[in-house]
């Protein structure tokens, strides 16, 4: 059994002339070079970092970690029915035969969902168009949308789960 002696090291290695040099030196007797730490070469560079540049990197990645906005579960909810509704009711309102389709001019419609329902949405716009004589009319037209599905993403944007309750065009109940 050998026994095991541990020994402090005296010596270090000069890292600009990688000679020995004895371990407290702060100039290598060799070459003369600096054998401080970085952060004792550097005291001003030192503290500029510490005390100027790291407090501004921190508060800059805490600041940017702040969520910008907070929408509740019911809130999205009520924008996916509601970007579906519009789909699907500016489909149906938008594809009346007029008389002149080529001089159809579709205002985008809008959106309100009822406020005793929150299932049930109405879409509602104007067309101007060309009537037989050649004079061009607005006509205005509105379509009730109910959703029937349950209120998750994968059956909102499924179409079959979208009924029309009303359609009006032109101040003529369609359906
Ligand atoms: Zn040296």
């Amino acid at each position: 059994m050998s026994e095991q002696v541990s020994v402090k090291p005296t010596t270090k290695i000069c890292s600009h002339c990688q000679t020995a040099v004895p371990l407290k030196a702060t100039r290598c007797p060799q070459c003369q070079g600096d054998l401080r730490s970085w952060i004792n070469q550097n005291p001003f560079s030192t503290f500029f970092l510490v005390f100027l540049v790291l407090p501004i990197v921190v508060s800059l990645s805490l600041s940017s970690m702040q969520p910008a906005t907070v929408v509740s579960p019911e809130e999205s909810i009520a924008n996916v029915k509601e970007s579906i509704a519009f789909k699907i009711g500016r489909h149906y309102g938008e594809r009346v035969p007029l008389k002149s389709p080529s001089t159809a001019d579709y205002e985008r419609p809008t959106v309100a969902q009822d406020p005793k329902d929150k299932n049930v949405f109405e879409v509602s716009s104007y067309v101007d168009s060309q009537n037989g004589f050649g004079a061009m009319v607005r006509s205005y037209w509105s379509v009730t949308l109910k959703y029937t599905g349950k209120d998750i993403e994968a059956e909102m944007v499924n179409e079959k789960n979208w009924k029309v309750v009303e359609f009006v065009f032109d101040g003529k109940k369609v359906k």
